[in-house]
C-alpha cells in the first residue's frame, strides 16, 4: 500500500498499480474509490492507511503503475521543498537522479515540476494565523451573546 497525496493535499492510496482518492473519512476507517471515475474499484483503510479494512473491488480497467510513480515523485519534491532551503532546481535534479521512473514515464514538464515545488513554498505560511484568529472571534461572540 502506497500513501500518496494530491495536489490538493487529499489523502491518496496506490496499491497493485491503480490509485485511489478519498471519498469519505469517518473516524474508523477512510474510503477509497478508484481514481478512474468510471470504474466502480473501492477499498476501505484504517484512518492512518496501513492496514485494509476492506480490501479493493474489482476494476474495470488496467493498472498504471506509471502514474503512481509520477505522484509518488511529485510528492517527494514537495516533501523536500518544504524541509530544505535548497534552489529548486537542485530538488528536481537530484530527486530526478534517485527516482525509478523511466524515460518513458509520463513525467510533467520541467516547469510544471517547478512550479510545484514554488506553490508547496508559498502556501504555508498564511494557514496558521487563519487557525488562530477564528477560535478568539467564536468566544468573543459568545460573551456578548451572553
Ligand atoms: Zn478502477
Amino acid at each position: 500500500m502506497q500513501r500518496l497525496e494530491s495536489e490538493k493535499g487529499e489523502p491518496m492510496l496506490g496499491y497493485e498499480g491503480y490509485i485511489y482518492t478519498k471519498e469519505r473519512k469517518t473516524e474508523e476507517k477512510i474510503i477509497f474509490r478508484c481514481q478512474n471515475r468510471l470504474c466502480k474499484g473501492r477499498c476501505h483503510t484504517d484512518p492512518s492507511m496501513t492496514i485494509f479494512i476492506k480490501r479493493p473491488t474489482a476494476h474495470c480497467h488496467g493498472p498504471s503503475i506509471d502514474q503512481i510513480l509520477v505522484i509518488e515523485f511529485k510528492n517527494k519534491i514537495k516533501a523536500r521543498a518544504v524541509i530544505s532551503n535548497e534552489p529548486t532546481s537542485t530538488i528536481l535534479f537530484s530527486e530526478l537522479k534517485s527516482c525509478s521512473l523511466d524515460a518513458a514515464a509520463p513525467l510533467p514538464t520541467m516547469a510544471t515540476l517547478q512550479r510545484t515545488i514554488r506553490r508547496q513554498r508559498e502556501a504555508p505560511t498564511s494557514i496558521p494565523d487563519e487557525l488562530k484568529k477564528q477560535p478568539i472571534k467564536k468566544i468573543e461572540d459568545t460573551t456578548k451573546r451572553l
